[in-house]
């Protein structure tokens, strides 16, 4: 049995790693156009603003891991085409254009996703940056050395931490948005308009529901928004991101945008093609749609049931909520499901309740406000999404609403489940019970 994996960062790792341990005799060649393989995104604004100190860290694995583990590693190696008739690919050694075919038995489209493109006049000038892997993060961490006015264009979770990394370290910075939100994606207003005061409180200047036009100049950045102009020394695009997924189109089922839509086996419309990542579509369970979601959370997931589905479906997609988190100055803001503006996209009815608490009781030597939002259908009071935003560590409580969000549980569930009380930590009823109940209140 011959498994070629196509693209390896983080769905590619995981199903090398996968697929050996349950088939330690498997044929499995890796191509990777890169020259390194799981690197973790999620600490380039770490980098940036000084809290990871070591970027080596922010590798997991490495070819000789994979190498000693069975697989043929390829690295640099670009793929170039498939033909799904004949079950092969075109290759390209990166490192000399030798090109050269492979054959396979199985296919697995771990090729992730590329940063959006926006059609913006002056797009390549050589101030304009990308965010996306180890390549970014080291140009990113000695170009912003060197420049004192950064513009962040896209203000999605990335756009986000890039800021706040570059105030944190004196930047004169500026977050550009077309959406009069930032983080609007993943929040309802209450919790985007504190997180937009906490930009202004740290000097963070806003240009928001403004798009850039066009960005010019050679040494001196100026970028065109709507209403004026604004000078930079250098911008950074974060205005999402698309699969890559050209060598298949037109040869299995896609969204839209492109994501490989497969089955919950994770094999696309084409039985010997699997994939898994950002090249691929996840199974939303508040809205039970497809959607385009590029998480990791998603791309290990999914990459751990491609191995243990390759030679016969065995294991289910559990779908995602869509969990995620960030760290914003002082503030740990978190979020899973739907947001009310999302679920009135969809067509489908949602209530919300935002609830102000202190995390614990007022007798203890300190307490933090914890704000809250719940999002749940009045129909069957189905728990649909929520929010928490506070200075106290609440990023579990996104997870615990995931978990509930994933086995439908309704607002009296999460009014009444069990949760423990110790002042320590919280008060006779927890937070999350007090969501509820407020929810409940509302429906009364
Ligand atoms: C700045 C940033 C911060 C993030 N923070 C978080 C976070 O906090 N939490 C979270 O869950 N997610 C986060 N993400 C998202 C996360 O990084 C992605 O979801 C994840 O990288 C997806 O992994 P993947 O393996 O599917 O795809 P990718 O990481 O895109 O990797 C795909 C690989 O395929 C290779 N490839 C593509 N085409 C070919 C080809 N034709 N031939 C050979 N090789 C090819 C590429 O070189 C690449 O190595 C963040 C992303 C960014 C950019």
């Amino acid at each position: 049995m011959k498994i070629i994996v196509i693209g390896c960062t983080h769905a590619g790792t995981f199903v090398v790693k996968q697929i050996l341990k349950e088939h330690p005799d498997a044929q499995v060649t890796i191509y990777e156009r890169n020259d390194n393989i799981s690197f973790l995104s999620c600490g380039i604004a770490l980098y940036l603003d000084g809290k990871v100190k070591d970027p080596k860290g922010l590798f997991y694995s490495s070819p000789a891991e994979l190498a000693e583990l069975g697989a043929n590693v390829k690295m640099l190696h670009g793929v170039k085409s498939i033909d799904t008739k004949n079950k092969t690919i075109e290759v390209e050694d990166l490192r000399d254009n030798d090109f050269f075919t492979d054959h396979y038995d199985k296919l697995v489209m771990t090729t992730g996703s590329s940063p959006v493109l926006p059609a913006i006049p002056g797009r390549d000038n050589k101030n304009v940056y990308f965010c996306k892997n180890w390549h970014d993060a080291q140009i990113l961490f000695k170009e912003a050395q060197k420049n004192r006015r950064i513009a962040v264009v896209g203000g999605g979770y990335i756009g986000a931490e890039l800021a706040e990394a570059f105030s944190n370290h004196g930047h004169e910075t500026t977050l550009i948005n077309s959406d009069k939100r930032i983080l609007s994606k993943y929040f309802d207003e209450k919790i985007t308009d504190k997180i937009a005061d906490l930009y202004r409180e740290h000097d963070v200047k806003l240009e928001l529901g403004k798009r850039v036009k066009r960005f010019a100049g050679d040494n001196e950045l100026t970028l065109t928004l709507d209403d004026k102009n604004i000078k930079a020394d250098m911008a950074i695009l974060c205005v999402g991101f698309r699969p890559n997924s050209e060598l298949l189109e037109g040869k299995v089922d896609m969204m839209d945008n492109g994501a490989i839509i497969t089955n919950e086996y994770m094999q696309s419309s084409d039985p010997d093609i699997f994939a898994a990542g950002d090249s691929a579509a996840v199974h939303f369970n508040p809205s039970d749609t497809n959607e385009y979601i590029p998480l990791a959370t998603n791309a290990i997931r999914q990459g751990i049931l491609v191995g243990k589905n390759i030679l016969k479906p065995t294991v289910k997609y559990m779908g995602t909520q869509s969990s995620s988190g960030l760290q914003l100055y002082d503030y740990s803001i978190v979020s899973t499901g739907m947001t009310v503006e999302m679920a009135k996209k969809k067509g489908i009815e949602a209530h919300s309740v935002v609830v102000k608490d202190n995390y614990r009781p007022e007798f203890m030597p300190s307490t933090e406000e914890v704000w809250m939002q719940l999002v749940y259908s009045p129909v069957d009071r189905r728990i649909l999404g929520g929010a928490l935003m506070s200075k106290y560590d609440i990023s579990q409580s996104a997870n615990t609403l995931s978990a509930m969000i994933q086995n439908r549980n309704t607002i009296d569930d999460l009014a009444m489940i069990d949760m423990l009380f110790q002042p320590n930590f919280d008060r006779p009823f927890n937070y999350l019970n007090i969501l509820g109940q407020a929810a409940q209140a509302k429906e009364e």
